[in-house]
């Protein structure tokens, strides 16, 4: 019996770690990169360097490999058809990949599985949106009395956006307008009045067999994730429990194999909706490589090869994880001796990427007993890195 061999396509910080994980169950890992520059690039042995596009560039690369997953859900999906046609398992497969893909199919079968999201349609042009809005405002009169022009509202490209690119928040016609300069169908969304953005986490492998993460709260700034903690603070269990149960169904629903993050908007009157869906590891799910019995990188390597899955518990009361983002100082190495010696626990995660300001390049996961002291750790050290705190 030899290792299997792991197909990772996309060579950003996500391969990276899965590779990480992978390393000591002495699973082979080969890589599909852009550049020889990219962060898994830098540490995996066997790197491709090609277009995720071409379809012969895939069908090389995949030769060899005992399986297919993704850092990225960009590989277009007639050629992971063609992939499966050639005998390749490619996990999560193209039927399930394709609503992380589009996020107007993603929106149709969520509806017609009856989970609850943001009210949305496709809209054709600005005067669509319009209607879209005048349609919102009329629904809130009817229900609640008043007047407004329902603006503003949510539009989004249903594909290629990524941290909070291909999403506008518009308030008039005019603004409307932009989307649709891209050439690919906008999806309309009211705008959610939501108290906090959370991620229900769940990896399923192909036998059936699912795990479920603590449900976390995750905080963006200007559309980036900037802090989750795990679980999130306050959210009664019912509500907890009642978010993984969604997010282990639609795994199923959808045929996911490997991670699912649903991020999920919490709103005012305790209602959870679902915002979108990531088939592959998540930012959300970083603080598990220090916070989980077994990290979401772990879990997805052996959902892919079909293996039993890891624990997914908590290993202490609260672990924080906050993204470390490109500042002014690009040596960010020379703050390790601040950092490691103010916090013993922290634990760092650089991704080898070159700092540019507010470009993700690492992230520190921290954990306790007292919330609010693992928070001021871990934005401390975040802080420290980027170079915003100098004490
Ligand atoms: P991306 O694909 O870039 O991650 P998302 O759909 O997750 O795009 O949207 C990015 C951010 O925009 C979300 O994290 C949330 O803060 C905000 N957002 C998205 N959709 C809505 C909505 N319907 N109502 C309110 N805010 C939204």
């Amino acid at each position: 019996m030899t290792f299997p061999v792991v197909g990772m396509v996309g060579g950003g910080q996500l391969a990276r770690m899965t590779h990480e994980a992978g390393i000591p169950l002495g699973i082979r890992f080969k890589l599909l990169s852009e550049t020889p520059q990219e962060s898994a690039a830098q540490v995996v042995s066997e790197v491709v360097i090609g277009d995720h596009r071409d379809l012969e560039t895939l069908r090389a690369f995949a030769r060899g490999c005992d399986v297919i997953t993704f850092d990225h859900e960009h590989v277009p999906i007639e050629h992971l058809r063609a992939l499966e046609a050639d005998g390749i398992p490619v996990r999560p497969g193209p039927d399930a990949l394709v609503h992380a893909q589009d996020k107007g199919v993603m929106r149709a079968r969520l509806d017609a599985l009856g989970v609850p999201c943001p009210r949305h349609r496709i809209v054709a042009d600005p005067a669509d949106v319009v209607r879209f809005a005048a349609e919102g405002a009329a629904e809130r009169a009817a229900e609640a009395g008043g007047q407004d022009d329902g603006f503003p509202v949510i539009l989004k490209t249903v594909r290629g956006g990524y941290d909070g690119k291909g999403v506008w928040v518009v308030h008039n016609a005019r603004e409307a307008a932009e989307p649709f300069r891209a050439g690919v169908p906008v999806l309309a969304e009211e705008k959610v009045d939501f108290v906090r953005e959370l991620a229900a986490n769940v990896v399923r492998s192909p036998h059936g067999q699912a795990v479920a993460y603590p449900v976390v709260e995750s905080r963006q700034v200007d559309g980036v994730c900037d802090t989750v903690i795990a679980p999130a603070p306050e959210l009664p269990e019912a509500r907890a429990l009642a978010a993984e149960e969604m997010a282990l169904r639609i795994a199923k629903e959808l045929g996911v194999v490997g991670h699912l993050a649903v991020e999920l908007f919490e709103t005012r009157d305790g209602r959870i909706l679902v915002n979108e869906l990531a088939m592959r590891p998540h930012n959300s799910g970083h603080w598990t490589q220090d916070g989980a019995i077994t990290s979401q990188f772990a879990n997805h390597v052996r959902a892919v090869l079909d293996l039993p899955l890891g624990d997914p518990r908590p290993r202490a009361k609260w672990t924080v994880m906050a993204n470390v983002l490109g500042g002014d100082y690009p040596d960010m190495y020379s703050a390790y001796l601040h950092c490691m010696a103010r916090d013993p626990q922290l634990k760092i995660h650089m991704y080898g990427k070159d700092v540019k300001p507010g470009r993700k390049v690492g992230h520190v996961n921290t954990y306790g007993d007292d919330l609010g002291d693992v928070l001021e750790r871990a934005r401390h050290a975040a802080g420290y890195l980027r170079g915003t705190i100098t004490e």
